[in-house]
């Protein structure tokens, strides 16, 4: 048992030392850290004060394959005292980093076969404008360098990634409007033409986008976007660069999120699930067409590397973490389950007068919140945010999304879960939403 002066003195020490990432700075200046975790087992976590909670976001999206995992921790014990890191700058490589290539060659959609590493999807996303800049360079066209991508989106939090972001609030945070970055509507194929059109064909190096937009809210792009979003690619030659930075390694009950839509890629960056968040790894998969483009006319070298690129350690923890997702079906049950959740807050929104509409594809899930079903009157002041804090204290986790006006609770469980562990989530959130409606009548 930890003593309450142990607690208090954590709770200070974060208050002085700890900037935290997106995270309100007042709130964690007047009342602390909200959870100071100290274990985490299967779909749950536990705090200092001994309180166990589950984890509906699978921490960031990334937790696939649950908390605790011990056969995790002994591939990284097992790597970091055989060889803990070795670059892989000038040509130096090492054998997980080779195997964990060959793998994503082996699991990814259409012909990605070449992967760039990185530690994260921001670097991911920065290394594929990047390499997307450069390969138009080789090809002759230097003049290819705008980046489009789609209102809603999140690509993370590098200079790149941030402002092809279409989040305004994350451009805002730091006046980042670089106009080399556009944006198209993120449902209409229509709207991708005419930016095209208006910014000039001849200038745009590529366009991004998530096959599911999660952070932003959680929108699934109608059945055939993204087919038509290929077709206008290929018309205008631009690269098409899917993020599957939260919908890789099974999230959507599927590999990778595209394979709902039947449609490859020319570049896709991918983080978080490959290694369920045990080690910090992300990459960029190029196709055979762009790898073999840049081994015949690339004469340099590629100027652009992390010293983590390659990591023995997190390789050899993707590694087991994608083995362990095959062996214990964990997509497959990402489909099932993702079923059962949909089911249940399909069912919440018959119950609450409050729940607008219901989406989610595999263990990526929302509910939008509306003051007045019948005329889709939103709430003056979003009302997720209530629900997410009622949810906490019954014991549950899970995000609000309140940018652009929406007003939409998130979850994304572990790919481990089970039906009575849904059922659980499903009659907490339920209770959340009950005491709210209450609180505002
Ligand atoms: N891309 C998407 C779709 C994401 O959801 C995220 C993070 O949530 C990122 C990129 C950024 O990844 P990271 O936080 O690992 O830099």
């Amino acid at each position: 048992m930890i003593g309450k002066h142990r607690i208090k003195e954590l709770m200070d020490l974060d208050k002085k030392h700890f900037l935290h990432p997106t995270s309100p700075i007042k709130q964690q200046q007047d009342q602390g850290p909200s959870f100071i975790f100290t274990e985490g087992k299967g779909i749950y976590l536990k705090d200092i004060e001994g309180n166990t909670v589950i984890d509906g976001m699978s921490s960031l999206w990334n937790v696939n394959i649950g908390h605790g995992n011990e056969e995790l921790g002994k591939s990284a014990m097992e790597q970091m005292s055989k060889l803990a890191f070795s670059s892989c700058f000038a040509t130096f490589s090492n054998e997980p980093a080779i195997r964990l290539a060959a793998k994503l060659a082996q699991v990814s959609p259409g012909d990605l076969s070449a992967t760039f590493f990185t530690s994260g999807g921001s670097e991911a996303n920065d290394t594929a404008y990047k390499l997307a800049r450069h390969y138009w360079i080789l090809r002759g066209q230097p003049n290819r360098k705008k980046i489009i991508s789609r209102t809603k989106s999140y690509h993370g939090v590098a200079m790149g990634s941030t402002n092809a972001t279409g989040l305004k609030p994350f451009r805002d945070f730091t006046n980042s409007f670089d106009p080399d970055f556009c944006y198209a509507d993120h449902f209409s194929t229509e709207d991708l033409r005419r930016v095209i059109e208006a910014e000039g064909p001849e200038t745009i190096a590529a366009f991004i986008a998530e096959p599911i937009q999660g952070a932003g809210g959680l929108h699934i792009a109608p059945e055939d976007y993204f087919k038509e979003v290929r077709r206008i690619c290929d018309e205008y030659g631009l690269l098409f660069i899917t993020d599957e930075v939260i919908t890789g390694f099974g999230r959507t009950g599927k590999y990778f999120g595209m394979e709902h839509y039947h449609v490859a890629p020319d570049m896709m960056c991918f983080a978080k699930g490959v290694t369920s968040g045990y080690a910090q790894l992300g990459g960029v998969m190029l196709s055979e067409k762009i790898h073999q483009d840049f081994m015949e006319l690339s004469t340099g070298t590629l100027l652009h590397g992390y010293t983590y690129s390659g990591h023995p350690m997190a390789c050899a923890v993707a590694l087991k973490n994608i083995e362990l997702i095959e062996q214990e079906g964990l997509i497959e049950n990402a489909e099932k389950m993702g079923i059962e959740l949909l089911t249940g807050l399909k069912r919440i929104q018959g119950e609450r007068r409050i729940v607008g509409k219901v989406k989610g594809l595999g263990l990526m899930a929302g509910l939008e919140l509306l003051k007045d079903c019948q005329t889709k009157k939103t709430f003056e002041n979003p009302v997720s945010p209530l629900i997410v804090a009622e949810a906490a204290k019954r014991g549950l986790i899970c995000r609000s999304v309140v940018f652009d006006g929406q007003d939409v609770v998130v979850f994304a469980p572990p790919l481990i879960i089970k039906k009575e562990e849904i059922d659980k989530l499903i009659d907490i959130i339920n209770e959340s939403i009950a005491a709210v409606e209450e609180a505002i009548v």
